[in-house]
């Protein structure tokens, strides 16, 4: 097992930069995921790690020893593409004992590592099926059971499951972390699908035009983005454009929104204000779940505003509720089902209220 250190790891193709000065510590047996939007620079990242690329400047490190220019074959690291790169015309048995034939393991012990692997993805029954007669769910496992049988110091995996439908994602995405935890391995995980990060990771890297933008556990990039690209990327939210007013009684700050046509009260303890410089565009960030509509008890509360219900999306556990507050600016929230009584009807009109400590005042982030 290992540490992954990656110190201002810079990577150019031409005048594209993919990765820029990246620094980041990846502890051992963590699983780790890069997050973000297609192009960012995960891949590449990734990529540095295994040693299919070399940085253009920077240090990457396992443990303490020094990787940057090592071969990928002399890494132990075992990788998991998003089309598998399985060979369709051998034999689960076979593919899964190709890594350990490279490395001359003698025929006894590689056939027992194979069962062995191939027992822990529940693959047994299928050793001797050829590659491409099995389902993409299966292949998956197969993928991963090649790359866990050369023992990897760190197990990297690229979109693994970008090719299998909902259900299977989800069946995966179980089994993977089952099989991460089981091993103990440090994973360093690629994608562009919040719920897989939320739901795998011990920590995400939020990576947006080759730069990290957050580095965080899912509770703490969920509850405390860093920039709109952050709560936007993460989760859903409503945006709105921000400019300090002033100090109020108590914690609150007072700031003003165009898109609302108001201001905003918002308790925010984390925002200094004594140290804004002015420098950043800030901008308001409510979750939907954050929001109550609540049509009688809001009197005397700061941040409530009347609008007119535009659409209602049922999607079984949770409502969402779209509610038109002017020309300019329509708002979501998200409640529970808590039955048919509950849901609103469009065009009826209701107050909403964005308690002041749910609103997150966050700067827009630098492109
Ligand atoms: P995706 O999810 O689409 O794979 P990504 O976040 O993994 O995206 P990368 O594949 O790392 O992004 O690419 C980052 C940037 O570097 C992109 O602009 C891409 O076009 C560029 N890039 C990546 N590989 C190469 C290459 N071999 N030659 C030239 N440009 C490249």
């Amino acid at each position: 097992m290992s540490t992954v250190n990656l110190s201002t790891i810079t990577k150019r193709f031409g005048n594209v930069t993919a990765v820029k000065g990246l620094d980041l510590v990846i502890e051992e047996g963590e699983f780790f995921t890069f997050l973000g939007p297609s192009g960012c620079g995960k891949t590449t990242t990734l990529r540095m790690i295994a040693g299919f690329y070399y940085p253009s400047s920077g240090k990457v490190k396992f443990n303490e020893r020094d990787m940057t220019t090592v071969p990928p074959e002399k890494r132990n690291t075992g990788m998991v593409f998003q089309n598998y790169a399985l060979f369709p015309h051998m034999t689960v048995f076979e593919n899964v004992a190709f890594g350990l034939n490279v490395r001359k393991i003698n025929k006894a012990n590689t056939k027992k590592r194979v069962e062995d692997v191939l027992n822990k993805v529940r693959l047994d029954q299928y050793i001797t099926r050829q590659v491409s007669q099995l389902s993409g769910g299966q292949q998956q496992r197969v993928a991963l059971a090649r790359a866990l049988v050369i023992e990897p110091d760190i197990l990297l995996l690229d979109e693994p499951l970008s090719n299998l439908d909902a259900r299977l994602r989800d069946e995966m995405r179980t089994e993977i972390l089952r099989l991460q935890r089981e091993y103990g391995i440090t994973t360093i995980y690629v994608t562009h699908d919040q719920v897989e990060a939320l739901t795998m990771s011990d920590r995400i890297a939020v990576f947006n035009y080759g730069e990290c933008q957050q580095i965080g556990t899912p509770t703490d990039i969920y509850n405390k983005p860093v920039n709109d690209f952050v709560a936007e990327f993460i989760g859903e939210t409503n945006l709105s454009p921000i400019i300090f007013e002033e100090k109020a009684l108590g914690d609150d700050l007072v700031f003003h929104s165009n898109l609302l046509e108001s201001s905003i009260h918002v308790n925010h303890s984390e925002l200094n204000i004594a140290a804004y410089d002015g420098s950043d565009e800030l901008v308001m960030s409510i979750r939907p779940e954050a929001i109550h509509i609540d049509g009688n008890q809001t009197t005397g509360k700061n941040n409530v505003f009347t609008g007119e219900v535009s659409l209602v999306q049922f999607t079984g556990a949770s409502v969402h509720t779209f509610i038109k507050l002017n020309d300019n600016f329509t708002i979501k929230a998200t409640d529970l089902n808590r039955g048919p009584s509950t849901y609103f009807k469009e065009g009826t009109e209701v107050s909403v209220h964005m308690p002041e400590d749910q609103i997150r005042v966050i700067p827009k982030a630098r492109e």
